[in-house]
């Protein structure tokens, strides 16, 4: 059996059922699925606030959209990189912020401070980065390693650039990380959390730490999971004239299939 070909990231296909669109009436339905053609072309999807205007305001919105709408979000999110990229960038940095500076406020709690503070703090501070930045950063490149991997299998177009907008978006999940600011008040009555964990002050923070990396890491996944799903057939933005229907066709995506394109 041949394997389906993945048409190439100008080819305006049905973002359904991935059937090429090229050439069809605008006011027309797909022929695979019924799903109106004005429904899957590139000017629907406007971009996330952000990527329409990158900002504080705009950024502000997109986590909101992300948290308060992790499904309908996919729906407006561009096929575009260099915003995306930024906006993995920022909730990156932002993310590990929160456990820097939670284990520096934790290294002047009362516990600790017999010690050298200052020193005590500044090492905290700078090994929860030299930790924390590239964990988040890796997983991050694992979720997109693993995004490219299954559109392969399953055939979707969800290329390169997709992959990137998906994960940057998803990426919201990485700044739940900022509720590690609260962990030096554990600091503070640590009763049931020591009984839980052991006796000593380290091992109950870095618990905590670890099981809130945890939950975003899970967030994170899962925010991905829905952008590919609703995103596997999305349609980038046209600066130049549609290209002329390509010489081949494909099946629905649900055909087993073969070539490649896969170019976003
Ligand atoms: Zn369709």
């Amino acid at each position: 059996m041949s394997r389906r070909t993945i048409p190439g990231p100008d080819v305006l296909l049905c973002e359904n059922c991935g059937y090429v669109l090229e050439g069809l009436d605008e006011r027309g339905s797909c022929p695979e699925c019924g799903k109106a053609v004005s429904e899957s072309l590139s000017m629907k999807r406007v971009g996330s606030p952000w990527q329409r205007r990158p900002g504080l305001g705009s950024w502000i919105s997109t986590i909101r959209m992300v948290v308060g709408r992790p499904v309908a979000i996919w729906n407006v999110v561009s096929v575009e990189p260099l915003r995306a990229a930024y906006l993995t960038m920022i909730n990156i940095v932002l993310a590990c912020a929160g456990p820097a500076i939670a284990m520096l406020v934790f290294s002047l709690m009362p516990p600790l401070h017999n010690r050298d503070w200052f020193g005590a703090a500044l090492v905290s501070f700078l090994a929860t980065w030299a930790i924390g930045a590239p964990v988040v950063s890796g997983l991050s490149l694992i979720e997109y390693a693993g995004i490219r991997g299954l559109a392969h299998v399953h055939r979707w177009r969800v290329g390169h650039v997709a992959a990137i907008a998906i994960c940057a978006h998803a990426s919201v999940a990485w700044l739940g990380l900022l509720a590690l600011a609260i962990v030096p008040l554990f600091a503070i009555e640590p009763d049931w959390m020591i009984s839980i964990v052991s006796t000593r002050e380290e091992s109950r923070t870095l618990a905590a730490f670890g099981l809130v990396l945890l939950l975003c890491a899970i967030w994170y996944s899962i925010l991905c999971g829905i952008g590919y799903k609703h995103m596997r057939f999305a349609n980038a933005p046209r600066a130049v004239q549609p290209q002329p229907p390509s010489g081949h066709t494909i099946e629905a995506p649900r055909a087993g299939g073969g070539g490649s394109g896969d170019g976003q």
